[in-house]
């Protein structure tokens, strides 16, 4: 029934794992009420759209529009598809809820192989159906999951169990399936930038910047951005300086208003040692610098290179954009939240699940220059794969390639015969429905050659000549 369609992201490559029936199986057990997440999760789940009911025709037509429009977004923009929103009528069980929890943790960590076998251990014991990235390292955890709620929530609660992680936080955001094609539980840097800088002391609070409440940050964002306390205007007030530390094409999608896009295409790339973040060069030490991220990771990291270069007052905004969008709403935000799972994209108001229409990208349509969609797509030329920004129009007229030249490469996704998109190169051969019609046509194909041989046999033993029509081709192979 229902297809799974994961693309791939810039710097997220994967395969699609197994099917959504048996994900539809695991999961059912409720996160405990007294649970925070839990609490979250009944508040968030609310707010949740609900499809028109399959009793009545007016409702099945709205439930075959919003499933076609996700269908048709599913093999378009890489959204994941699963049955979360089946099974409305009474007395079937419902299926799980899915969703997606961030969170990491900077702390010590003696033994991180002995910590990773932990994690493995727990995670084949309790057969939770859990997929994403969980990176431990001897700075801690990072981690983005996906599953039923209760199977997600139940891994993020164990970790908490374990010595030192008590005071993890972590996040959970409603999804209409699995965002992540795998598990990957890796002893690995917490983030790019720990691969060169191991010695950071990104687990020591006081060498971090302090951290700062989303309502706190948005009174900062306001001084930020008003007309007074212009650097040494003379009332001893430095205005604060914001700085989104993500990559470019993340700001594209969305960004806090006033922030600059960032110099680096990749977060690795992020100045360290002597050379300042950009711009900054010429900024008092003194000024206070609102960092903001998606998670925060990020910039609880870098603000100690930031704090060795001798920045004295750093803020960074408490559980990242996703925590202020939570918290205080859009305001002062500008279009959607990239984000690193196979959505690429969420609305600010970070609930997946809605049907609420397309998502705003903040930078322009990388075609005609006009209003753009998130999510980025990736080039549907193979050779180019270049990752950018469509808007509504330019996406089905160039089939999902960047411009007019790649329309004509050699080799291109093909297209989805429906309406005509291209869809990625992994959703042809990865996805549960596809890998069985692939393998079907396989085997009809290598049937018919069988066929055809023993008639060619059959024919050159009673001397009858070959009809031309036959074809070397098929014989031969
Ligand atoms: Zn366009
Ligand atoms: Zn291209």
């Amino acid at each position: 029934m229902a297809a799974t369609v994961v693309r791939s992201a810039s710097g997220f490559r994967g395969s699609t794992g197994g099917g959504a029936r048996e994900r539809a199986e695991a999961g059912r057990a409720r996160v405990p009420a007294q649970s925070l997440a839990g609490r979250n999760l009944d508040r968030l789940s609310k707010t949740m759209g609900t499809v028109g009911s399959p009793g009545c025709p007016q409702g099945r037509k709205v439930a075959q529009l919003a499933k076609r429009s996700f269908q048709r977004k599913a093999l378009t923009t890489g959204s994941v598809y699963c049955s979360a929103a089946a099974g409305d009528g009474e007395g079937v069980a419902e299926p799980p809820k899915y969703c997606v929890v961030n969170f990491y943790h900077l702390v010590d960590v003696a033994d991180e192989k002995a910590e990773l076998e932990a994690h493995e251990a727990f995670l084949g014991e309790a057969k939770l159906d859990v997929k994403g990235r969980v990176f431990i390292s001897e700075h801690g955890v990072n981690a983005q999951l996906s599953g039923p709620e209760a199977d997600a929530v139940r891994y993020a609660e164990w970790i908490k169990s374990r010595p030192n992680f008590s005071d993890l936080c972590y996040r959970v955001f409603p999804s209409p399936g699995h965002a992540f094609p795998k598990l990957v539980l890796r002893n690995k840097a917490l983030v790019s930038l720990l691969r060169e800088m191991d010695d950071l002391p990104v687990t020591k609070p006081d060498q971090r910047a302090e951290k700062v409440s989303p309502q706190r940050w948005r009174a900062m964002l306001e001084e930020a951005s008003s007309e007074k306390g212009q650097p040494g205007d003379g009332d001893g007030r430095l205005k604060p300086l914001l700085i989104d530390v993500r990559n470019d094409y993340e700001w594209d999608t969305g960004h806090f208003q006033g922030a600059e896009r960032p110099n680096e295409y990749n977060f690795i790339e992020t100045p360290v040692g002597q050379d300042v973040y950009g711009g900054l060069g010429d900024v008092e030490k003194e000024r206070p610098i609102m960092m903001y991220c998606t998670g925060g990771i990020r910039c609880d990291i870098y603000s100690t290179v930031m704090r060795r270069q001798g920045f004295k007052n750093l803020y960074t905004l408490e559980g990242g954009i996703q925590n202020y969008l939570r918290e205080e709403g859009p305001d002062h935000w500008k279009g959607s939240l990239y984000v690193f799972d196979s959505r690429m994209a969420v609305p600010p108001h970070l609930d997946s699940t809605r049907e609420d229409g397309s998502l705003s990208a903040v930078a322009p349509c990388a075609i005609c220059g006009g209003t753009a969609e998130a999510p980025h797509l990736n080039c549907a030329n193979v050779d180019c794969n270049k990752l950018f920004l469509a808007c509504e129009k330019c996406k089905p007229k160039y089939s999902g390639c960047c411009c007019k030249k790649c329309t004509n490469a050699p080799r291109l996704l093909r297209p989805i015969k429906k309406d005509g998109y291209y869809a990625k190169l992994h959703t042809y051969s990865e996805t549960d429905d596809e890998l069985k019609r692939q393998r079907e046509d396989r085997e009809a194909l290598e049937e018919k050659i069988r066929r055809k041989k023993a008639a060619k046999a059959a024919a050159e033993a009673a001397g009858v000549p070959l009809p031309k029509k036959w074809g070397k081709k098929y014989l031969k192979m």
